[in-house]
């Protein structure tokens, strides 16, 4: 069967948010954690998404800016939601898409691994939301366990080059402090994870930098929030 993509949105023109040069982000509907201060609820509060494509259908509509992308050495970020729940059309999207566009993945990980498997080799860069390493902590924010997030956090650690992951280490208020912030990044550097964005939660407006960790050069990461 043909995948399809269910999707909350699609945003255009993105520069300087989710990865290198130009980029469009895809957003997909549907997430396995239930995250207390959720940056798009929409996601799994509606019944319907917003539209869903094909790929060929997603690809008509986000080539618009092929020449964006092919000058600036950007591409496509699909996030949500939860993007791996679409492992199968992102698979079949990179078969389809120009070689040149830079697929990136901005996930919180909470999948069965087989679905990271997939996809792991068609995607450039992986930014992964983590919450945080504290298996409570975790679970009192996102309502579920970590052990999905774990297992697939050592297998990315191996199959895809570090230098080409980020890991972003949140500071939620009521829920974790700098200190489980700093214990995320170590546990994370153990495994061999090397390049970190910790920043403070925005609770109500999505987040605010306070201090850059990473060494990627970049202001910010992005949110997951549609914008
Ligand atoms: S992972 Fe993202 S989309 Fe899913 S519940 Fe948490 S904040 Fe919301």
């Amino acid at each position: 069967m043909e995948p399809v993509f269910h999707s909350i949105g699609v945003s255009r023109l993105r520069i300087g948010v989710d990865g290198e040069g130009v980029t469009t982000l895809a957003a997909g509907h549907g997430c396995p954690l239930r995250c207390r201060y959720c940056l798009n609820p929409q996601c799994f509060r509606s019944t319907k998404p917003l539209r869903t494509y094909t790929v060929q259908e997603l690809l008509r509509e986000v080539s618009i800016d092929d020449l964006y992308f092919q000058a600036t050495g950007g591409g496509i970020v699909f996030g949500g939601g939860e993007p791996l729940l679409y492992a199968d059309f992102i698979h079949a999207f990179r078969q389809a898409c120009p070689a040149e566009w830079k697929l990136s993945l901005e996930s919180s990980l909470a999948v069965d691994r087989k679905e990271l498997v997939k996809v792991v080799n068609d995607l450039d860069f992986f930014l992964i939301d983590i919450k945080d390493m504290n298996p409570e902590i975790y679970q009192a924010y996102t309502g579920r366990d970590n052990q999905k997030v774990l297992l697939n956090l050592e297998y990315l650690v191996h199959a895809a080059d570090p230098e080409h992951v980020c890991i972003r280490i949140p500071l939620i208020e009521g829920f974790n402090t700098e200190k489980d912030q700093e214990k995320s990044r170590d546990i994370l550097r153990n495994m061999g994870f090397i390049k970190f964005d910790l920043f403070r939660y925005d609770t109500g407006r999505g987040k605010e930098k306070y201090g850059n960790q990473s060494d990627t050069g970049k202001d910010d990461h992005g949110s997951q929030r549609l914008r």
